[in-house]
């Protein structure tokens, strides 16, 4: 449910709350700023749950587009440490969102064990629909974290199309994982945007499988971690090798043309939302 408000009609700020016309002034946890050369259009008072939130939607003057200093770089978003950077980091999902993730298994199996419509399966089923949107929610928070510190550092971020030939169907199995694609690269895209960073898109063929160093290919299934070449000796994390040759491969591509984001998908949001 959804109540849409003029800003200044009915709802207005005061001192950090929120005052809404026939309800009074309301407490906000804020999980962003409102920058202070914004102006608001409206707010929408949403209820999720139990659960009320207010999205304001606002306008925010045109920065002077500027050349961004960073290195390039290259993203690979694998199963197991969460994110692979051609330079050679890696950073881990969080620890909380792990947990919640663990927690929304354990509740979807207790579901699946309780007399479907029963009063028992009901609130197993409420706990599962508060589990996932809190998944959801902790998600979309570490990928604005993320998107941030990448457009931040670096001129240009270098990313798989999962789009190019449904490789998302085949390779990726696990559905959190895919649901956080398209958010993510849209997250990045309008990020990198205001921060005068670019994101390209890359054909994500063989970037696991070729060596980074020498362009060989070495064959080596999901389990194996460790990218190690017999041509010219080099040895590099498995996700580390694949970012790598994803930044190789975004960077005569941007010689050549403009830089754009191509084929955004927002597929996995969708179906997050259709839990419950
Ligand atoms: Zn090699």
């Amino acid at each position: 449910m959804t109540v849409e408000y003029r800003w200044g009609d009915g709802v207005q700020l005061k001192d950090k709350r929120l005052y809404v016309q026939n309800v009074g002034n309301l407490k906000v946890k804020w999980h962003r700023e409102i920058p202070d050369q914004a102006t608001i259009h409206c707010a929408y008072l949403k209820r999720e749950g139990n659960e009320w939130f207010v999205v304001f939607s606002l306008e925010l003057p045109d920065s002077a587009p500027t050349v961004h200093p960073g290195q390039p770089v290259g993203v690979d978003i694998g199963l197991h440490s969460l994110v692979a950077l051609s330079d050679g980091q890696t950073i881990e999902n969080p620890r909380w969102y792990r947990s919640t993730e663990t927690k929304l298994v354990q509740a979807q199996r207790t579901l699946s064990r309780r007399k479907k419509f029963s009063g028992r399966w009901r609130q197993a089923a409420r706990k599962v629909a508060t589990l996932h949107r809190k998944v959801a929610n902790q998600r979309l928070d570490f990928q604005h974290k993320l998107s941030r510190q990448l457009t931040d550092t670096h001129s240009l971020i270098a990313m798989e199309d999962l789009n190019i030939l449904g490789l998302s169907r085949s390779r990726l199995a696990k559905s959190v994982h895919d649901a956080g694609w398209g958010q993510l690269i849209t997250l990045l895209a309008y990020k990198a945007e205001n921060a005068g960073s670019q994101v390209v898109l890359v054909d994500p063929r063989f970037t696991s499988q070729g060596c980074s160093e020498c362009g060989c290919i070495v064959p080596k299934d999901l389990s194996v971690r460790v990218h190690r070449c017999p041509e010219c000796g080099v040895v590099l994390d498995r996700d580390v090798n694949a970012a790598r040759n994803i930044l190789k491969r975004a960077l005569p591509q941007t010689a050549r043309t403009e830089p754009t984001v191509k084929s955004l998908s927002l597929d996995g949001c969708s179906r997050e939302a259709a839990v419950l």
